[in-house]
């Protein structure tokens, strides 16, 4: 209750740095491996269980075990793993880590394809309007991996199991199956790649990590369409605090201002000129 108050004001107090990670509340806790954001979903005061949300990049699950360890003790008990989506920032981590803690993994089943070893990812579209990070793309591996014994959808009702409080949205354009998290009690949205604070066409952007407000990351986004629908679908939820797949948590206005904007301007700001998945329609 006492922290449904203005968020802007929470962040800087409970905003604690810890090697790469940042506390966006008491029990959400958002840990960077090399570009890609993880969360930890649990407050360690209270108990040793958590949910971790996404599974970062490719060999980061040592560092994201590590993490869970400083943060909730040596006898942490991981309790589910929800995947935003299935893009290999997202899930780099996971098969390792269900080596060694055989918990459900929640994801949209239109992400399933990718989970299941069924189908690759979409190539990554090196031609698109967006400089250094869309040409190295192409060096990103595309192949699916196969966690199937793990896998089951999240529930139809919007309800996030073991996220009490916690919604899912279906926040497609991105990848099809893509969710969004949203949390009433302190309006946190964790939005995985539907929009991004961090420019991740601009290599210099993702190294400096300056805080602004993007629209997905150009070249994976296949559904330019359905990408602005979820942004317009998720500033409507008017977030006090956003944490995404890259950049750093955002927060008041500037958080505020930047989703309006973004959501207004999508078509000249979020979508490129050119690329292959782009038709202007
Ligand atoms: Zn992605
Ligand atoms: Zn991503």
């Amino acid at each position: 209750m006492e922290r449904s108050t203005a968020t802007e004001n929470i962040l800087p107090m409970t905003s604690i740095r810890s090697g790469s990670g940042t506390e966006i509340a008491p029990d959400v806790y958002c840990y960077t491996v090399q570009v890609a954001n993880v969360f930890f979903i649990g407050n360690p005061n209270i108990s040793n269980e958590w949910v971790l949300v996404d599974a970062g990049m490719p060999r980061s699950a040592k560092k994201i075990l590590k993490a869970a360890e400083n943060r909730f003790g040596p006898d942490h008990q991981l309790k589910a793993i929800i995947l935003t989506h299935g893009h290999f920032d997202h899930v780099g981590g996971l098969i390792d880590i269900l080596e060694q803690h055989k918990v459900p993994v929640y994801a949209h089943p239109l992400e399933f394809s990718y989970l299941k070893g069924i189908t690759d990812y979409p190539e990554p579209d090196t031609s698109v309007e967006g400089g250094m990070v869309a040409k190295m793309s192409k060096i990103f591996p595309t192949q699916a991996i196969d966690i199937t014994a793990h896998i089951h959808e999240l529930p139809s009702d919007g309800s996030v199991p073991e996220m009490a409080g916690w919604k899912w949205i279906h926040t497609p354009g991105h990848s099809d199956g893509h969710i969004s998290l949203f949390r009433e009690q302190g309006r946190i949205l964790i939005a995985g790649d539907a929009f991004v604070t961090v420019k991740q066409d601009s290599l210099y952007k993702v190294l400096r990590q300056k805080k602004e407000i993007h629209g997905p990351p150009v070249y994976l986004t296949t559904n330019w369409r359905a990408a602005w629908e979820s942004v317009c679908k998720l500033a409507d939820l008017q977030p006090s605090i956003a944490a995404t797949g890259h950049g750093k948590p955002m927060t008041g206005a500037l958080l505020a201002k930047g989703l309006v904007d973004l959501a207004e301007n999508f078509q000249t700001t979020a979508v490129p000129a050119y690329g292959k998945y782009v038709h202007t329609k």
